[in-house]
């Protein structure tokens, strides 16, 4: 049995939280459209155990805009924003070609958008973070075990926390749901994020 260039074991949905994504990454606010504070979908990743960097950029159908449009736009404009740009379509291309491309023999390119959607509906990750009193702060610090327990406490599984490091500091940057082989039952996180003996700050 040879495995194939895209095959995976478990889904990894990506959300994260823009501020942080626009500060380390362009080193400014977000701005474009506007400085959103609430955390939105970078992807869903199909992600080996033995790898989890891969799959990726697998030889699958070419992205067709036609494909989310137009029933799924107006709800993806919201849940998965290009944050950075404002070039929404473009974000969700980049993010088919790399990840969903690999996943085609569980989604489809519509079902790829319209689970990922469902997948961002099913918890509101600020509404959560936010009834644990943890909200964005300039110098408020908090464990790895702070942020997971509400999370795991609402979702009933493990998240995986992924950080981002300005200088010493380190960020909140993603919060990521894992789900089984079909993309239907979340399942637990279990691989490295966030340095979970330094405090993170979530600003
Ligand atoms: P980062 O630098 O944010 O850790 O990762 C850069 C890119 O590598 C991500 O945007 C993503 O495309 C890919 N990547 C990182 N971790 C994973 C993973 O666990 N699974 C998959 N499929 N890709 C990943
Ligand atoms: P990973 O390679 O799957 O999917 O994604 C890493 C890339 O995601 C980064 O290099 C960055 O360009 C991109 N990324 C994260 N957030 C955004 C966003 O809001 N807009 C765009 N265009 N790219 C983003």
């Amino acid at each position: 049995y040879v495995m194939s260039s895209g095959s995976y074991d478990y889904f990894q949905f990506v959300q994260q939280w823009p501020p942080t994504n626009c500060r380390v990454r362009m080193k400014r606010p977000c701005s474009n459209p506007r400085p959103l504070q609430y955390f939105t979908i970078h992807g869903l990743w199909p992600s080996n155990f033995s790898n989890p960097t891969k799959p990726s950029n697998c030889n699958g159908t070419k992205f067709d805009a036609r494909k989310v449009y137009p029933e799924m736009r107006s709800d993806l404009k919201i849940s998965w924003p290009d944050v950075e740009s404002g070039n929404d379509t473009k974000f969700w291309e980049d993010e088919w070609n790399k990840h969903g491309t690999c996943s085609e023999q569980t989604l489809n390119q519509f079902q790829y958008f319209e689970r990922s959607h469902e997948m961002w509906m099913s918890y509101n990750i600020t509404e959560i973070l936010k009834n644990a009193s943890i909200v964005p702060h300039p110098a408020k610090t908090w464990t790895y075990s702070d942020i997971v327990s509400p999370i795991k406490a609402a979702t009933g599984r493990t998240p995986l926390l992924r950080c981002k490091y300005d200088n010493n500091t380190q960020l909140l940057h993603e919060v990521v749901f894992c789900y089984g082989y079909k993309a239907i039952k979340q399942i637990d996180c279990n691989r490295p994020g966030c340095k979970n003996k330094i405090d993170i700050k979530f600003q």
